[in-house]
């Protein structure tokens, strides 16, 4: 792949790729629109380690979900703009704002979940990507080189997800 590199809005965080994202959520849920201010969050879910910080680092802020498990979004300490987020604070894989990176388009989803909360007036395209009204079963449709990825990075046979 060629190496992606993104950035927060003013520029003191940057940062680059060292791998292909694992699997790549588009999240249209109530947490991520709040929390965007857009109609929803493209998360590009890769191992930490291949996630190279090329300036400062982020600072985390606990956005803690009603379940009361941390969900620790990583943001610019200037400008505040969210680059990954990390649930569940497990530390060794991140869910990067794939619409952060230099090139916006060079990362699309492989998944479109909690479409329940789309607004209508954006469109999915019919191009033969999974949608789902809420989450989803990652066994069902991940790549078996993606769930060892997971597996390899994790060191646990737990499953993502966003509302844990
Ligand atoms: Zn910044
Ligand atoms: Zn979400």
């Amino acid at each position: 792949m060629t190496r992606l590199t993104g950035s927060c809005y003013c520029g003191a965080v940057k940062y680059a790729l060292a791998a292909d994202p694992i699997f790549v959520h588009a999240c249209w849920c109530r947490d991520c629109q709040i929390q965007t201010g857009g109609p929803m969050a493209l998360n590009a879910i890769i191992e930490a380690s291949n996630v190279e910080i090329l300036t400062a680092p982020p600072v985390a802020d606990d956005m803690a979900t009603d379940s009361g498990r941390p969900h620790l979004i990583h943001r610019c300490p200037t400008c505040k703009t969210a680059v990954w987020s990390d649930y569940g604070a497990r530390t060794t894989i991140l869910f990067v704002r794939a619409l952060t990176l230099d090139d916006p388009s060079a990362i699309r989803p492989d998944v479109h979940i909690y479409i329940r909360s789309k607004p209508p007036f954006v469109a999915i395209p019919d191009d033969g990507v999974p949608v789902f009204e809420d989450y989803y079963n990652p066994k069902e449709i991940w790549p078996a080189e993606a769930a060892a990825r997971w597996k390899a990075a994790t060191a646990t046979a737990s499953a993502p997800t966003e509302r844990t």
